[in-house]
């Protein structure tokens, strides 16, 4: 792989709480579930949002719409338990069909003006194409936007939802984005050490895991990076904005 941009550290000492804006349960799994342990055991609170209810998901004729939409939220529950994440939050949107509406814009901007985040996680609106052999789920595409339209120009903004100030959610804008899948990706942190444990959150998603021992055996040799020194080492990377 060549890296045309060098990659900086994080930075999260001045991050309290971040939250993880995603489209499925288990994109959290596959794209930051290393971060957030990282950030759960230096004391940082991290939430998962997950925007749709999931029930595409499925290729077991067994299993119930209703029954799937449950089991997702079980699957996630635990993946997150297990990664030290405090909360996940499920926005129930349908699966396959997210779009950025005005409405889901105001339930995500009142979620950040709730929980507060000083970082955000999100998935890159303009990623349509994984590799050469994989078209990005448009849900991955759309909850980027919806976490992106939120931010900015809602959150921060106290001409947007007024009426959440009665509520208690006063505008709050965030001080760090990270943004999953983006072709300048210029931060990345080396999740190594919680490889096996990123792994083990992944299969949790049972309905999704098609072969729990050659999925693993194949993001291993996917996701690792042989450094000049020999070793092998494991990577999630981002592009970081920063607002001052
Ligand atoms: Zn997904």
């Amino acid at each position: 792989m060549t890296e045309a941009i060098p990659f900086r550290p994080p930075d999260w000492s001045n991050v309290r709480r971040a939250l993880v804006i995603m489209a499925h349960p288990d994109d959290p799994d596959f794209t930051c579930a290393g971060t957030a342990i990282q950030m759960a055991r230096q004391g940082i609170e991290v939430t998962y949002m997950i925007l749709t209810n999931g029930d595409k998901g499925n290729h077991n004729p067994e299993i119930t719409r209703n029954q799937l939409i449950a089991l997702r939220k079980i699957e996630q529950r635990k993946a997150a338990a297990l990664c030290g994440v405090h909360q996940v939050l499920f926005m129930e949107e349908e699966d396959g069909f997210l779009q950025p509406s005005r409405q889901l814009r105001e339930r995500v901007t009142r979620e950040i003006r709730r929980i507060r985040p000083e970082l955000v996680i999100c998935t890159n609106p303009d990623r349509y194409f994984v590799g050469d052999g994989y078209i990005n789920h448009p849900d991955h595409r759309n909850a980027g936007l919806v976490a992106l339209e939120a931010i900015f120009p809602a959150a921060d903004n106290p001409m947007f939802f007024p009426q959440m100030a009665d509520e208690g959610y006063l505008p709050h804008k965030i001080s760090q984005l990270y943004v999953f899948g983006h072709p300048e990706s210029d931060t990345r942190i080396d999740i190594t050490d919680d490889i096996q444990t990123k792994i083990q959150a992944i299969l949790c998603h049972e309905t999704q895991i098609a072969d729990p021992i050659e999925g693993p055996k194949r993001w291993m040799e996917r996701w690792g990076q042989d450094q000049p020194d020999g070793s092998r080492r494991y990577f999630e990377q981002f592009k970081a904005m920063r607002f001052g």
